[in-house]
């Protein structure tokens, strides 16, 4: 793994084995995001003492912050199976038909990436969510004909980094929606000693804490600063990670105390230095960092909006006046709350 992805929250080919082995497996072994997990916790009771499948439900938030963990602790406290897929792979009728019609009654179908499935595969969810139904073609050309079949009650879990590119008529079909929260650096050090304990790695507090305080909020890129410390601290030291070998080994990937990377500071600067502080349009700022829209959505800009470094307003992108002051800056002296 290359250091520009050390910081990333999308998963690398590195991240994929490593994820088997210490994934949560169950809700009480899976830190923080109380509230989602209080209120599943009582959708399962409910579904399983009515002996029903749970209602379809929809987990949005950035990546790397445990949707594809939670939908899989349901299978598992549920006791069904759980098949996964993307909305861009699924990319005919068919296709979707066949999963639909495989799957076993309660069982479990997940679709990361949800708002990314075409129209015509989307349309027929719709049936398949709500009366568990599914129309499929017979034969092909002028003689082909569609039969509605029936599928056994089965869930739908639909993850999406981006809940407002969901169609109206897919959102009204989930029955609920977890909206999952960046962790506090508490909750992170929770998951960090977790995981160290599974990888069989002496750590201390004040070394899970600093790992977990640049982790920015992010439970993925806290399990991936682990391993890129404990390499270090293997070297450098006897193995154990403290705070000062863990600063040190974060201060060699260029990862501040906020956990801001060299993109990261990057962007903020560029906001700030070559379009006076913003308002700037996501696309003009992307193409002055070399960075693909998308990627600069979805990826660095949410940390950087929580952060309190940048703002959306509908002009555009705004740098706060804590970002002037991060990098020593004087914010300018209308950078004080603006109304937009
Ligand atoms: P998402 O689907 O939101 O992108 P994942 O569910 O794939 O995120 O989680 C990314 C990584 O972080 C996985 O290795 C997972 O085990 C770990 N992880 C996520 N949330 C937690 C948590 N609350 N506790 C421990 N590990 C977690």
């Amino acid at each position: 793994m290359g250091d520009s992805e050390v910081l990333s929250s999308v998963p690398t080919n590195d991240d994929r084995d490593f994820d088997e082995q210490i994934r949560p497996q169950r809700l009480d072994d899976f830190p923080g995001q109380e509230p989602i997990k209080e209120k599943l916790l009582i959708a399962i009771q409910a579904a399983r003492a009515r002996n029903e499948s749970l209602d379809h439900l929809l987990l949005s938030g950035p990546p790397g912050l445990g949707k594809t963990t939670l939908a899989r602790i349901l299978a598992n406290e549920m006791g069904v199976d759980i098949k996964t897929t993307s909305g861009p792979v699924v990319e005919r009728q068919a296709d979707l038909s066949a999963i639909l019609t495989s799957l076993e009654e309660f069982d479990i179908l997940f679709i990361d990436e949800v708002h990314r499935l075409n129209h015509a595969v989307e349309e027929t969810l719709y049936s398949a969510m709500e009366d568990f139904e599914v129309d499929i073609m017979l034969g092909k050309g002028p003689t082909a004909r569609s039969m509605r079949i029936g599928l056994k009650p089965f869930t739908l879990i639909g993850a999406t980094t981006r809940a407002g590119l969901l169609t109206p008529p897919l959102r009204a079909r989930f029955g609920d929606t977890c909206r999952f929260d960046f962790y506090s650096p508490e909750e992170l050090e929770t998951i960090v000693l977790r995981t160290a304990r599974i990888l069989n790695t002496p750590i201390d507090p004040g070394g899970a804490l600093e790992i977990a305080s640049r982790s920015r909020g992010t439970a993925r890129i806290a399990n991936r600063l682990l391993r890129r410390v404990r390499d270090y601290a293997q070297v450098k030291g006897d193995g154990t990670i403290t705070r000062e070998m863990a600063d040190a080994a974060l201060d060699l990937l260029r990862i501040d105390e906020l956990g801001l990377d060299d993109m990261d500071k990057s962007i903020v600067r560029t906001v700030i230095e070559k379009f006076g502080g913003g308002p700037v349009g996501l696309s003009s700022l992307a193409v002055a960092i070399g960075e693909e829209a998308k990627t600069l959505e979805e990826v660095h800009e949410p940390f950087l909006i929580q952060t309190g470094f940048l703002k959306r307003t509908p002009q555009g992108r705004v740098a706060t006046p804590n970002a002037y002051r991060h990098f020593g800056l004087q914010p300018p002296a209308d950078a004080q709350p603006r109304l937009f």
